[in-house]
């Protein structure tokens, strides 16, 4: 908005304008009038002195009415040259004949005894009537006043004898109206002078509150409310200031109520643990919280303000704007196909006016990619049990069938028979204790049995017995397969808190998949370290060695790299899952690093608490 007014365009120009204008056309009318009248009044006096005395037109009458027409017309000179009248520029008087017998002007008195050639004074002659008349002078450009009297004879019976022709310059009249008319015109100029200045002042005062409001509206537009506008009087100005003034205070009060509405609702949505986003009626984005804006991994605000929902969610394929704006409320799985996997439940509600009118879209973004992947895995889990339990069964069943057809009357068979459904058998029981181990982690009512314990001890124990499975073997099978442990263990006595059953079981497993693994004449290398947080385990072989891309599955539950194998050997697939829940159960960490056809290495960190040499066992702590 232009805040500076130029004068011309002000209000305050507008009123000095108008007040000009008012004064100009009243002294205009008024002048016109007045000049009229004086004109008028003026020329009146004027030609009430073009007239002679009666004496002096009884006298001429009486020397027209002379038959020595020379004598008469000597007297006639010597009366016109008595006339003091400075009005009348020349008197003429004409005889009946119309014979010019005398004249007041004496370089002109050679018309004396001429026939006059005027037709006003001819008319009048005839007609017997006093005649006045304008004339227009082309020598001198003068104008003149001319009065025709009919003169009659003074013996009583009124014979006219002739006319006096009188002619007055009106000049000398024109000039002093001409006078008076400048006067009035310079008067009338400095009066409207006077006037415009005076309106100016008289408008500025007037419009000086006006001024002022002015301001203070368009400190209020530009959201100053700290003035006010002074009221001087209690007029209509007055009070549309104080209303200004109110307006100032009320607007404010509303801005104040709607900022700290704007607030609290920034304030809601930036906690708010769901992405929140809202649209106008085309879709395209015009709130987004914090959370929305992790959840879509954009950084700024501005980066997706502007822009379509359906774009930013990547659901323009299968939904127009049109139909989440036309259900009252619509629920979607979004899958963001990106690196992460992230998948959203997204709620759209229409914002819908009273009059029934949609502004909008509100949508509601939670992530649900951990509760999508469990509910996968879930599946996943009853499927794999299932399968896992039937191949089994079947076998079981066929074995049983075939004995059942008189296989169990074959010496030679039926023991090969009935050890295959034992071993089956036996494989499933170890396959449900091992769900039901698992089971019972996740839900949480496995208990654990802490306690202190020294780890190089426990270690040693437990490959000390695989050292005797390893001799009996030997003896039992020399031609079997054969394998050696290596220990490297830290001289430092370590002591973790574990729960000694369930850790035994997860060494016990990698060990058993060590030896599964390992080739003929394989060294199985057990380490023991210790870092200033954490005891670490490592057992190594010369195994197989896993494939890269199922280093991160090889902890899942029934993963095997080898089925068949697997299978073979007895195994569960379950193993290295339960390994992982208990070691995650104790604070600790599982792991592995391997190369294909080289070996593997697992790894178990678990948390440590150094104490020195000097340390005394509290035992009320520990209790
Ligand atoms: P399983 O009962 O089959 O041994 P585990 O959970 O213990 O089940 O092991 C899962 C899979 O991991 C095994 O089937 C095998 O493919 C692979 N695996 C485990 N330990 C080793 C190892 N030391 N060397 C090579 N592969 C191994």
């Amino acid at each position: 908005m232009n805040s500076k007014i130029k004068f011309f365009q002000s209000i305050r120009f507008k009123f000095a304008l108008i007040f000009a204008l008012m004064l100009m056309l009243t002294l205009e009318i008024v002048g016109a009038f007045f000049m009229r009248q004086l004109e008028r009044q003026n020329l009146n006096n004027f030609k009430q002195q073009i007239v002679l005395p009666s004496y002096i037109e009884n006298s001429l009458a009486t020397q027209l009415g002379r038959s020595n027409t020379a004598s008469a017309t000597r007297r006639i000179r010597t009366i016109l040259a008595e006339v003091n009248n400075n009005n009348i520029s020349e008197i003429r008087v004409i005889d009946s004949k119309g014979i010019i017998r005398g004249t007041s002007n004496s370089a002109n008195q050679g018309v004396v005894g001429q026939k006059t050639t005027d037709t006003a004074v001819k008319n009048a002659l005839v007609s017997d009537r006093t005649h006045t008349e304008y004339l227009y002078d082309n020598t001198n450009h003068d104008r003149y006043y001319v009065n025709i009297v009919p003169l009659s004879s003074s013996n009583g019976n009124n014979n006219e004898v002739g006319v006096l022709y009188m002619r007055a310059n009106l000049e000398g009249v024109y000039s002093t109206i001409n006078n008076i008319y400048v006067i009035y015109i310079t008067a009338v100029l400095a009066s409207i002078i006077l006037s415009l200045l005076l309106s100016i002042y008289i408008s500025r005062e007037i419009t000086a509150p006006i001024e002022e409001m002015r301001k203070q509206t368009m400190r209020i537009a530009r959201g100053d409310y700290s003035g006010q506008v002074e009221v001087v009087d209690n007029d209509e100005l007055g009070q549309l200031a104080g209303a200004i003034n109110n307006l100032s205070v009320r607007v404010e009060e509303s801005q104040d109520a709607s900022e700290s509405e704007r607030r609290r609702l920034d304030s809601v949505l930036s906690h708010m643990t769901d992405g929140v986003i809202a649209t106008d009626r085309r879709g395209n984005i015009t709130i987004i919280n914090n959370t929305a804006l992790q959840l879509l991994n954009y950084d700024e605000e501005d980066d997706v303000i502007g822009k379509s929902i359906t774009d930013v969610l990547k659901i323009r394929k299968q939904y127009t704007m049109r139909q989440l704006i036309d259900q009252s409320q619509t629920h979607l799985m979004v899958d963001m196909n990106d690196a992460n996997g992230l998948i959203l439940s997204a709620f759209f509600t229409p914002i819908q006016r009273e009059s029934g009118f949609v502004s909008g879209l509100v949508c509601v973004l939670h992530d649900v990619t951990s509760q999508q992947k469990e509910e996968r895995e879930r599946k996943q889990f009853v499927s794999n049990v299932s399968h896992e339990l039937r191949t089994p069964l079947t076998s079981v069943k066929s074995y049983v069938e075939a004995l059942t057809d008189g296989a169990w009357k074959d010496p030679e068979v039926a023991p090969r028979f009935l050890k295959v459904v034992q071993d089956e058998t036996e494989r499933m029981i170890r396959m449900i204790n091992d769900l039901l181990s698992l089971s019972r982690m996740d839900s949480g009512t496995a208990k654990l049995n802490l306690e202190y314990v020294n780890i190089n001890e426990l270690f040693n124990y437990i490959l000390n017995r695989f050292d005797m499975i390893i001799k009996k073997e030997k003896n039992e099978n020399p031609d079997g397969k054969h394998y050696s442990i290596v220990r490297h263990f830290t001289k430092q006595d370590l002591w973790v808190e574990i729960d000694t059953d369930k850790f035994t079981q997860v060494i016990d497993n990698i060990m058993n998949n060590a030896v599964k693994y390992s080739p003929d004449g394989g060294v199985i290398t057990c380490r023991l370290v210790a870092t200033d947080k954490h005891v670490i385990l490592s057992i190594s072989d010369q195994g197989l060695g896993i494939p890269r891309k199922y280093i991160n599955r090889i902890f899942d539950r029934f993963f095997r790299v080898d089925k068949a194998r697997s299978r073979k050997q007895g195994g569960t697939g379950l193993g290295l899952a339960i390994s992982k829940e208990v070691v995650n159960m104790l604070g600790g960490q599982i792991w592995v690093d391997s190369t294909e056809g080289r070996g593997s290495t697992f790894y178990i960190s678990l948390p440590y608490i150094q104490y020195d040499e000097g340390d005394e066992w509290d035992d009320d702590a520990k209790d």
